[in-house]
């Protein structure tokens, strides 16, 4: 894994939490975007060479409603830029990670991604994320 991509946090209200972040971090959010396979509509920010993803659910059945239930609203996962998604999948499974998908599948921010279950991880639910290219 190369680096930190972002640090995912969930949040109950999407508009109020931007407003606080960009406070908090003295930029706007540069993206909004509906990621409708995990029923979530997504804020990004860039702090230096670092992103922060806000979450929230626009469905109380998606895993990011039942998360915040459980939990509160918080930092929900960490994600690692990876060059080749496949290949990272491959390798964890064969060391014994649960990961939550099968596949890769496309996530917020132009990226492929794929998600360790926090079981397998101290309790911390891991992504990992493939910069789609374009060309
Ligand atoms: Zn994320």
């Amino acid at each position: 894994m190369r680096k930190i991509e972002h640090i995912g946090i969930a949040v109950k209200d999407l508009g109020k939490a931007e407003l606080v972040y960009q406070k908090l971090l003295g930029v706007t959010p540069y993206k909004r975007e509906i990621v409708e396979s995990e029923h979530v509509t997504t804020s990004f920010f860039r702090v230096g060479p670092n992103k922060i993803e806000l979450l929230e659910s626009f469905n109380e059945e998606s895993a990011l409603s039942k998360f915040i239930e459980k939990r509160g609203e918080g930092i929900h996962h960490i994600a690692f830029d990876v060059p080749d998604i496949q290949k990272e999948m491959d390798r964890l499974k064969k060391e014994g990670y649960q990961l939550i998908h099968d596949q890769p599948k496309p996530g917020a921010d132009n990226k492929l991604i794929c998600f360790v279950h926090p079981k397998s991880c101290n309790g911390v639910l891991i992504e990992l994320c493939q910069e789609i290219k374009d060309d």
